[in-house]
């Protein structure tokens, strides 16, 4: 049996340095906003290329925290629009609705899956604040253009760099950095996973950073004298132990991924599947490898019987979801299709050429 992803098997390596890690906060008593998260802080910031890294509680956090302090700033208003494409995770849009602002979808390039920056100029109001741009599957957005029109209309940018760990442009600049503030997850599947919920904000900003780091911890800046109305979503200092631990191979670990994904791009000939866009380059840290195919419940279950685990991701695109009501009755034709034939294919750092090899003739079979 081939998994979809043996988290087990890329954790196993880093178990003697968790297992010092725990022993070491045992020893201190020193549980909550620590050295640890001050340490991962630093070395995150230092890593993304940031000024500024705050750890928060998890990705969908990191995502509401920035709109909410950009409200408390002033830079934003409840009511005020964010564009956003259409068929992310549920989580953007979440992050978004989360600070009582409005989520204004967007079509996707049908090739790459991310935001189609000609799309954008047609959707924006005199309430449009921000654009959310989101690295799907790993491959950056094309920022560039992304940030064009943002700087044309006077528009902030927002990363959601949940799934881009380490991607970076072709001038070296990495995701989390390529906008006004990013949030990042690290929950235990994503390229840097740790063994629960966590996740942080990028940014270069002073003001935001300052905010953020209150708001996440009750509003307070000295204890309790609160300044704001807050939340509680601080990074765990056991987690952020464990991603001071990580960090240093997620280089090595995406490399290792797109070993597989080059060996899949190289091999798989099948004409009735899709392979995504990609040109070379490190813009792609392959979190997923997603092909398309209009048959995709009988690849799906071909793959299943030959001991392939697949998943899609996702099955309901946001505005088909019961939870947004406000969207149901939207049409996106692009994201519909895409929702319709994606199939995520086994890759992970752990993976194998040989498992890879399997993966290619049972899909070149079909
Ligand atoms: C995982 C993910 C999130 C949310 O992260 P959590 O830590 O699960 O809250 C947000 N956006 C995208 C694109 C994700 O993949």
């Amino acid at each position: 049996m081939i998994k979809f992803l043996d988290i087990q098997k890329i954790n196993a390596p880093y178990e003697t340095a968790f297992q010092q890690k725990l022993q070491s906060i045992m020893d201190k008593g020193w549980y909550i906003l620590g050295d640890e998260v001050k340490a991962f802080e630093n070395n995150f910031a230092n890593y993304c290329g940031t000024k500024y890294c705050i750890g928060v509680g998890n990705g969908l956090d990191a995502l509401s925290l920035i709109f909410k302090a950009c409200i408390q700033l002033g830079k934003m208003s409840k009511g005020d629009e964010v564009i956003v494409p259409a068929n992310t995770y549920i989580a953007s849009i979440l992050g978004i609705l989360q600070a009582d602002l409005v989520p204004v979808l967007v079509e996707p390039d049908a090739a790459t899956y991310n935001l189609n920056p000609q799309l954008i100029q047609q959707k924006i109001t005199p309430k449009t604040k921000a654009i959310m741009a989101v690295h799907l599957y790993g491959q950056l957005a094309d920022m560039n253009a992304v940030n064009a029109v943002a700087k044309a209309n006077n528009l902030f940018v927002i990363e959601d760099a949940a799934q881009a760990h380490g991607a970076e442009n072709t001038e070296g600049v990495k995701a989390g950095n390529l906008s006004y503030a990013a949030g990042f997850s690290f929950y235990p599947g994503k390229n840097l996973g740790t063994l629960g919920d966590a996740g942080a904000v990028t940014t270069n900003d002073t003001e935001l950073a300052r905010m953020v780091n209150l708001l996440r911890n009750y509003g307070s800046e000295v204890k309790y004298h609160c300044d704001y109305a807050g939340t509680n979503s601080r990074l765990d200092e056991l987690q952020a132990a464990f991603l001071n631990v990580k960090l240093p191979n997620l280089d090595a670990e995406n490399k290792a991924r797109k070993v597989i994904a080059n060996h899949y791009f190289t091999n798989i000939s099948n004409p009735k599947i899709t392979l995504p866009e990609y040109n070379g380059g490190n813009h792609h840290v392959f979190h997923l490898f997603v092909i398309q195919t209009k048959n995709r419940g009988e690849l799906q279950q071909f793959l299943l019987e030959n001991g392939i685990e697949t998943l899609i991701h996702y099955p309901i695109a946001p505005h088909k979801q019961k939870a947004l009501p406000q969207f149901n009755d939207l049409s996106f034709p692009v994201t519909e299709k895409i929702h319709e034939e994606i199939l995520s294919i086994p890759i992970s750092p752990v993976m194998t050429i040989d498992e890879a090899d399997f993966v290619v003739k049972i899909l070149n079979r079909f």
